[in-house]
């Protein structure tokens, strides 16, 4: 079977040496050695100042949510992973949707500033596929309104705009190291922050709310990442290379074999290459029902990243006319290490009788 993503492994015995390294010391979890080492490459590896690592990319966002004090309503993507909208829900705090670009596939800053209530209190934007929001717009508006900004860049890992880490911009950025993301550490994710008053705070949060004195200082959670977690994202780290490599030119295979009536994503001159996921834009939804079924049948199963819009779910209205046309003709190919480029062609001979 040929998935749309594969969880990438890493030398098997690299693993083990930090297994037995875990077992000689005995700390399982707590802010152990190796997940300080992965906070500290990762910050080296991203260019950013502060890595918090959690639990997962979930955990991420509800920590920032509570570490801003957003509440009341926020402003946000439809089209985006369930995630991005159901962790608003769970902090009780209300997602408005504003409506998303046709071409970038993220929320079109145009639209923003009518959403704007005396209730809202954030724009949490998405990096939809790794492409880098309007970010500059965006905090026009959040410094006019006094909003706080918090990315959800579970796809973003890595992507630079304007020559620096798309990480920087916002109050916080949050990422997912879920298994079948670009970088992973099995379950996991991190926040990322400029700021050293966020990162504290941060910090004691996903600990049950002890600050660095031992006392309670605010209500916390436990979303620390454990050390198992940790070893796998120190060798995936050290494989990055490799693994870019590969995607990058899977995704050159894509584009060689692909029909000129499939769309791409429109991604601005000034970022670097997104390797994450490989979504098309198909020319309606019965061509892309059609190409899934036709590949269902050579047991290629490529993912409907993201359907339904997320209006739909969670505020039944349906409000987004764009992210729901979208959403119906957004297919995500197969993507990842070590992919065997006969597929590409054939999913891509497979699109083009239909397409
Ligand atoms: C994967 C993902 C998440 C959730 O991350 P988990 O680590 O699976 O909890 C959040 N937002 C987006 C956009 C994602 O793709």
């Amino acid at each position: 079977m040929i998935p749309v993503t594969k969880p990438y492994l890493p030398d098997q015995s690299k693993y083990q040496a930090y297994v037995g390294k875990i077992f000689d010391s005995g700390q399982l979890t707590n802010n152990g050695p190796l997940v300080n080492a992965l906070e500290q490459r990762l910050c080296s590896y991203l260019g950013v100042k502060h890595v918090i690592c959690v639990a997962n990319g979930s955990l991420a966002l509800q920590v920032a949510y509570k570490a801003l004090e957003i509440e009341g309503e926020a402003i946000t993507t439809p089209f985006s992973f369930a995630a991005t909208s159901s962790t608003l829900v769970w902090e009780g705090i209300k997602p408005i949707y504003s409506d998303i670009d046709a071409d970038t596939f993220n929320l079109d800053p145009a639209l923003i500033e009518s959403h704007v209530s005396c209730k809202t209190s954030a724009i949490i934007p998405v990096h939809v596929f790794g492409n880098p929001c309007n970010v500059e717009e965006i905090r026009n508006i959040a410094n006019k309104y006094g909003l706080k900004v918090i990315y959800d860049a579970a796809h973003a890992f890595g992507v630079r705009y304007k020559g620096e880490s798309i990480l920087k911009y916002g109050d916080m950025s949050t990422l997912s190291f879920h298994a079948t993301k670009l970088f992973h550490t099995i379950e996991g994710g991190a926040i990322i922050t400029g700021c050293d008053k966020y990162a504290e705070k941060v910090r004691d949060i996903i600990n049950f709310g002890i600050s660095k004195s031992g006392s309670i200082g605010c209500i916390g959670t436990n979303a620390k990442m454990n050390e198992f977690e940790a070893a796998m994202g120190l060798c995936v780290l050290d494989d990055m290379e490799k693994i870019i490599k590969s995607r990058k030119s899977i995704i050159k295979e894509y584009i060689k074999h692909l029909p000129s009536s499939v769309k791409f994503q429109k991604v601005d001159d000034d970022t670097s290459d997104l390797i994450s996921y490989f979504p098309i834009l198909l020319s309606s939804e019965s061509a892309l029902l059609e190409i899934v079924s036709k590949l269902a049948a050579e047991n290629i199963i490529p993912r409907r990243y993201f359907y339904p819009s997320l209006d739909v779910i969670y505020d039944k209205m349906g409000v987004c006319d764009i992210s729901n046309e979208i959403s119906r003709r957004i297919l995500c190919l197969p993507l990842y290490y070590g992919l065997d480029k006969k597929y590409v062609k054939t999913i891509a001979d497979i699109i083009k009788q239909v397409n």
